[in-house]
């Protein structure tokens, strides 16, 4: 019998985590073996199915997530980047595989994941749907093939909970194009413009964010260009595609060598 992976979800009570808590026990992959809230959370040692308005899962929320992690083969985290960085360790102390789908981390906050990805798999994309990852590649090669009078605007609309601009599939789209196009994001980067900013600078990268009601991600790179324009367009209508992008991760990564890998790696583009 081949041996079926068990999960543990931390920030159950999200939006993501919730989401992830369903693919995770409709999946027949994978087992939920457990859920992670913080200390003081109403969850605590509640069942995670009663807890989210349904039918008992037998999976208590514990507030201890390295007892969790002992029990499990790989952690799906979408929560915060100072949680994340806890997560990190104790996932690495547990040699489970780390899935990360938290956005807003600091350039710092990345390099601090380095030891742990010393001792363990981690898996970490601003944007874990197939459609995106596709998008990355699209827009690497549609930037690669344009000279500089093609101007380039990163566009993105999320939920008005959202915390963090530009998301973080748009600065992977930056990237994307700023690869394509052989120059250093940091650069070329202007976010947001407002006031007399004066002419677009050549060569510059843009990006701007709308927050609005209950919008799941929406994301345009456009090339803009005197005469003509190309838009390459993601909308997603459902958080289920980043839950399951997400735990293909969970999965891909079993019996990985330890280090960090992202989304490209998993789908194979
Ligand atoms: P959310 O509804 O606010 O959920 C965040 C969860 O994380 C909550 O349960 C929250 O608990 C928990 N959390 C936050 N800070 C914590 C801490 N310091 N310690 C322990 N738990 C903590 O947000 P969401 O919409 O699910 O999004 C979560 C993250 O995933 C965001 O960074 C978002 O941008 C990202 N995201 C990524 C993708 C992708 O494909 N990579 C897709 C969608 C979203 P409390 O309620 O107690 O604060």
């Amino acid at each position: 019998m081949t041996h079926i992976p068990g999960i543990v979800i931390t920030g159950a009570s999200g939006r993501m985590g919730q989401m992830l808590i369903r693919t995770v026990t409709d999946s027949d992959q994978a087992r939920l073996v457990g859920v992670v809230e913080r200390t003081g959370h109403d969850w605590v040692g509640q069942d995670v199915g009663v807890a989210m308005g349904g039918a008992a899962l037998g999976v208590t929320v514990t507030d201890d997530p390295l007892e969790a992690f002992a029990q499990a083969q790989a952690v799906i985290d979408f929560t915060a980047p100072e949680a994340t960085l806890e997560f990190a360790a104790l996932a690495a102390q547990a040699r489970c595989v780390h899935v990360i789908g938290t956005t807003g981390m600091s350039d710092e906050q990345i390099a601090a994941l380095e030891p742990a990805s010393r001792h363990a798999v981690i898996v970490r994309a601003g944007n874990m749907s197939l459609g995106v990852n596709l998008l990355v590649q699209l827009t690497k090669k549609v930037a690669a093939a344009l000279d500089e009078d093609f101007d380039i605007e990163v566009i993105e609309g999320h939920h008005h909970h959202k915390v963090d601009a530009p998301s973080g599939t748009a600065l992977m789209l930056g990237e994307a194009a700023a690869e394509g196009r052989g120059v250093d994001l940091a650069e070329v980067s202007d976010r947001g413009r407002d006031g007399m900013t004066g002419a677009r600078k050549r060569g510059d990268i843009g990006f701007h964010a709308i927050r609005g009601g209950d919008i799941v991600g929406e994301h345009d790179v456009l090339f803009a260009a005197p005469g003509e324009r190309i838009v390459l367009r993601h909308l997603a209508t459902d958080r289920a595609i980043f839950a399951r992008g997400a735990l293909k991760a969970a999965l891909w990564g079993q019996g990985k060598a330890p280090g960090q890998y992202d989304m490209v790696d998993v789908l194979g583009l």
